[in-house]
């Protein structure tokens, strides 16, 4: 059995509050498919990307979200191997991520 989850335009982690919106081509300009700002508080998906990559990416970025709070001191590749975890684990309990309720604008800028 499929469960689908609505990704909200907002999620809290910790005190930090991170708006989630999709950019169409954000890999084009700012040379990845996903980033977060942690001053800004935005969390940025490519449009274009396809699941099951987009769930890597949004979790990649929540990941860095989480660590960021716990100061737990993932490198990149931590944060990548956790969010490959979580997408696996997503997948086995047969959940799917939906992002249409998510806004589709321009990028921020950032890393
Ligand atoms: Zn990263």
């Amino acid at each position: 059995m499929k469960h689908t989850i609505v990704v909200p335009r907002r999620i809290k982690i910790g005190p930090f509050s991170y708006d989630i919106k999709l950019v169409r081509g954000l890999r084009y300009y700012n040379g990845a498919s996903g980033h977060i700002t942690f001053e800004g508080g935005t969390v940025e998906l490519d449009d274009v990307v396809r699941e099951p990559m987009k769930s890597c990416h949004f979790l990649h970025e929540m990941v860095h979200a989480i660590d960021i709070n716990a100061s737990v001191g993932l490198d990149e590749d931590g944060v990548d191997r956790m969010a490959n975890g979580f997408a696996e684990l997503l997948q086995q309990l047969g959940i799917k991520l939906d992002y249409s309720a998510l806004p589709c604008g321009r990028s921020h800028g950032g890393n």
